[in-house]
């Protein structure tokens, strides 16, 4: 793809040819923030290499870009251990994928009827906090899944993050949520640029992720940094609630901003109809969204389906058609 050479016959060299393309891009996007190909380009790239390894098992390998979350952790900030990995979202594109997963949650529920959550994806960066005593104790990017960077300052900076947390909360908290720098923001950041004849940013995407990763937290302060939460993913000594719905609820009466279209639904259906309606107003936001993230609702469901390799069985990222197109597509020369 756009790389000038010639893409590999043989299954094992296309399949290698593919891990140097991912690992590039990849670190691109996650590391230096600074993508050169679109999204929908990348996720083409990563499932061939799917269905390359599913055709044939002999070329996967356990540093496979399919086994890997997101980067390695950036140079320059402290790195931090995740007390429970912070893994990835398998995908499905069309209806047809929807309901290959949620046959499959059914299998492995033997029936078991289950209540769904779906929420908006967003496409921002995801963060870890950790509050001690109810107050906030430190952020860290996901990095690799394992280990990420420290962040702490410059989430203080982001007011969508509470400092102090209320409405007695457990003491102990940890919470996911994804940070984004708002359009409106991103527009005035480039205006700027323009009138100073400098290179615009390429995406609100990557700006944001950039801005969270700046050195200096009164840079992120400046842009208007906000932040979603989406899941509750330990409470310390305090029982978790027993739902992804009920976890939200808490999240909201503990002060984090949830996002209002999150819905309850019981069928594939119901994720259809919010699927559309989400897709045909994802340009009405202040945030860019790349799909519907779907969850199965009860938390001791999720415990009995567990997880796959990098990915939780009991959700599934239902992805918006790709749209973005990078403003500069480089054309990349990259030798295998
Ligand atoms: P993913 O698609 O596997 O989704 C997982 C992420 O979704 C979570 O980490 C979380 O941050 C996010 N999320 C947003 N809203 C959520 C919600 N409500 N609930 C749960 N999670 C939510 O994430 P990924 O592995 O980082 O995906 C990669 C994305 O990055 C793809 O869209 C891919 O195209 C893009 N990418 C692009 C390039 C490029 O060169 N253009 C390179 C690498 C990756």
């Amino acid at each position: 793809l756009a790389s000038g050479v010639p893409v590999a016959r043989h299954p094992f060299a296309r399949a290698r040819q593919l891990h140097v393309q991912l690992r590039f891009h990849a670190q691109r996007y996650y590391n230096l923030d600074a993508p050169v190909i679109s999204d929908g380009q990348y996720d083409t790239l990563l499932q061939e290499l799917r269905n390359l390894e599913a055709t044939y098992p002999g070329c996967r390998s356990a540093d496979s870009p399919t086994q890997r979350v997101a980067g390695d952790p950036a140079e320059g900030f402290r790195q931090v251990a995740h007390p429970n990995p912070m893994i990835s979202l398998a995908n499905a594109f069309d209806r047809e994928g929807l309901e290959a997963w949620h046959r499959r949650v059914t299998d492995l529920l033997d029936g078991q009827p289950f209540r769904m959550v779906a929420e908006l994806k967003i496409d921002g960066l995801a963060v870890r906090l950790t509050y001690r005593n109810g107050r906030f104790a430190q952020g860290a990017t996901r990095g690799n899944g394992q280990t990420g960077e420290d962040v702490s300052r410059n989430l203080r900076t982001v007011r969508s993050i509470p400092l102090t947390l209320s409405a007695h909360p457990p003491a102990d908290l940890e919470v996911r949520g994804e940070v984004y720098l708002p359009l409106d923001s991103f527009r005035k950041m480039n205006e700027e640029r323009e009138r100073l004849g400098e290179p615009l940013y390429a995406n609100p995407r990557n700006t944001g992720a950039g801005t969270i990763r700046q050195l200096d937290p009164q840079v992120t302060a400046s842009r208007n940094m906000q932040m979603w939460a989406y899941s509750l993913n330990d409470a310390g000594d305090a029982p978790m609630p027993a739902s992804q719905w009920a976890a939200l609820q808490n999240l909201g009466a503990y002060g984090f901003r949830v996002n209002p279209l999150n819905r309850t639904c019981e069928t594939v259906d119901e994720v259809c109809a919010f699927y559309d309606d989400m897709l045909q107003r994802r340009h009405d936001w202040n945030y860019e969204a790349d799909g519907v993230v779907v969850k199965v609702d009860s938390l001791s469901q999720q415990n009995s389906l567990g997880v796959a390799g990098r990915e939780p069985r009991w959700a599934i990222a239902y992805k918006f058609p790709a749209e973005r197109s990078t403003t500069r597509l480089l054309d990349i020369i990259i030798n295998v």
